[in-house]
């Protein structure tokens, strides 16, 4: 993520819902057979909706059974690698964490996400069983981490891309930034499930990549947890294939240049925020082409960059035009004063014909 991201108040209920399906495979390990008797009262009185769910739901029940087939042993140790695997933002900091779900055979590891996949549809996207008499759907997910992360007089935006858009709510999906085909302890995670908009999200962005591919999660922006603005800043450099708009780190932490290259590689954002770059710093030409004189266009660039800044303190969407007008004001201003030069002189020609 580029943007910093609070939990809201669905957060402790995610983490409860998450070890209450860990409950479930939990039970797997210990029991050779599986009888109802035993599995209900394992799971107590916390698993009376899930028991409602189990009796008017077919499929579910075919998908605990196709698991039961499993030998003992293999589920115990699918139940111990999703567990160590809920536990994952404790170990954010070391670089040799690795989940250990992605090192179970693929068979009992598709099992549990057939599982918990369809528990997720069913509780999160149909919406039809209140966990402990509540509805804990995406929806309600949704209002509530606009509600905590865009206060009412901010825009929401996307926290991966920064795209706003008056209908970036129905724009907007729940991400699995740790897909949920291959970490199914994760399905209802809460620091894994940033909401994000559609074309950050589906196969032209991030799609069913997994963040771990070649690297750790120290090289990682997490959602709810590190976040690009934190460590970054919008570098825009000219060469001789034109302006180019990146991140770059501000300290001396040499895994930062990791944490941009996965992000980029995740959801491709430089591309999108580099066609939006090319589009303000056009704009920012045309100034130069309204003014009568050179001072005059700087002056009018000093009040719109200085604009622009107070703008994109409050509305993030607002950021990468911002960081284009300092670029001219700064680091670029010869190519300001250059294009300020060409278009006056187009005017003073236009005025001799
Ligand atoms: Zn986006």
């Amino acid at each position: 993520m580029y943007l910093k991201l609070k939990g809201g108040k669905y957060e402790e209920k995610m983490r409860k819902l998450t070890q209450f399906v860990l409950s479930i495979f939990d039970y797997l390990g210990q029991y050779p057979q599986f009888t109802e008797k035993d599995f209900f009262s394992f799971l107590g009185m916390d698993g009376a909706w899930f028991e409602m769910c189990y009796r008017r739901r077919p499929k579910l029940r075919t998908l605990l059974g196709e698991l039961a087939q499993e030998p003992v042993s293999l589920r115990k140790r699918l139940f111990e690698a999703m567990e160590k695997d809920v536990s994952y933002i404790a170990h954010m900091d070391e670089e040799a964490f690795r989940f250990a779900e992605s090192t179970l055979p693929s068979v009992i590891l598709a099992k549990a996400a057939a599982l918990t996949t369809y528990l997720y549809d069913e509780i999160f996207v149909k919406a039809e069983f209140q966990v402990e008499g509540e509805q804990m759907n995406r929806i309600r997910f949704k209002r509530e981490f606009y509600r905590v992360n865009f206060p009412p007089d901010q825009r929401d935006v996307c926290p991966v891309c920064l795209q706003a858009s008056g209908r970036l709510r129905e724009n907007s999906q729940i991400d699995h930034f740790f897909p949920k085909a291959k970490y199914p302890a994760l399905v209802f995670q809460p620091e894994n499930l940033p909401v994000i908009c559609k074309e950050c999200n589906e196969a032209d962005g991030k799609g069913q990549k997994d963040p771990m591919q070649d690297t750790d999660l120290t090289e990682l922006f997490l959602p709810y947890r590190r976040a690009a603005e934190e460590e970054t800043r919008m570098r825009i450099w000219l060469d001789g294939n034109g302006r180019h708009l990146q991140l770059v780190p501000t300290g001396g932490d040499g895994k930062v240049q990791k944490r941009i290259d996965n992000f980029d590689r995740l959801y491709q954002v430089s591309a999108c925020w580099n066609r939006q770059a090319d589009q303000y710093l056009a704009e920012c030409g045309r100034i130069a082409g309204n003014c009568g004189s050179t001072a005059e266009a700087e002056e009018e660039l000093r009040i719109l960059a200085k604009n622009k800044r107070r703008m994109a303190a409050r509305d993030k969407s607002q950021l990468i035009e911002s960081r284009c007008y300092d670029y001219m004001e700064g680091e670029g201003h010869s190519v300001f004063l250059d294009e300020c030069e060409k278009r006056l002189e187009e005017q003073r020609k236009l005025r001799q014909m």
